[in-house]
């Protein structure tokens, strides 16, 4: 679509190739070729009260980010140049995070859909945690293999298994690793080696 851009006081001075020779824009590459609404306008990183300094959660890259909050909301969010892993950049992922935290159809409660129901309900936390750990033990019991039919130990569990995504980080990888093996689960995976 073009549009048209009425300029109020208008003189030939405004022409383009006046406006290149005046300000010193010989190619038409900078200030010459602003329209007056955009010199009107201010990015949303000048009027932040402060910048706090991330890491973009999307995936196992760890970009570091610059998250600019006004009036305790976050504004804007952009890649950190101080950064050794992304030195100010991030991908059209990792530079559209700020819509994770303000678009409104952000989920923030606990969804179940209990077996059977038409319906969703929210969950406070520590009922939807104790209903994970419930079902967690419950199928490693039920999978749980002793031995073998030589009676060779084997003290394992079929009925628990672990597939992460990129999202994990080190630490959080470790961890899982940790308890899931400790549990006596055998398949552990991650997204990243399949
Ligand atoms: S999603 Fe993109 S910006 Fe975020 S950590 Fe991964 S590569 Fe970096």
């Amino acid at each position: 679509m073009i549009r048209l851009e009425l300029v109020p006081a208008f003189s030939p001075l405004e022409w383009p190739v006046f406006r290149q020779l005046r300000s010193g824009d010989v190619f038409g590459r900078g200030p010459a070729v602003t329209s007056a609404r955009t010199r009107a306008i201010e990015p949303r990183t000048a009027t932040a009260d402060r910048v706090v300094q991330s890491v973009c959660p999307f995936c196992a890259v760890g970009c570091g980010q610059k998250v600019y909050v006004k009036d305790e909301r976050v504004v804007q969010i952009e890649g950190d140049p101080d950064s050794p892993i992304s030195r100010g950049r991030l991908c059209p992922k990792g530079a559209s995070s700020e819509q994770l935290v303000n678009n409104p159809l952000r989920q923030t409660t606990i969804r179940y859909r209990a077996p059977y129901a038409t319906e969703w309900q929210d969950l406070d936390r520590d009922t939807a945690i104790d209903m994970i750990a419930d079902r967690f033990l419950e199928a490693r019991r039920r999978g749980w293999q002793d031995r073998d039919d030589a009676g060779r130990p084997l003290r394992r569990t079929m009925g628990i298994a672990s597939l992460g995504g990129a999202t994990l980080d080190n630490e959080e990888n470790y961890l899982i690793k940790k308890l899931f093996t400790a549990a006596g689960a055998i398949q552990i995976e991650n997204q990243a080696r399949i």
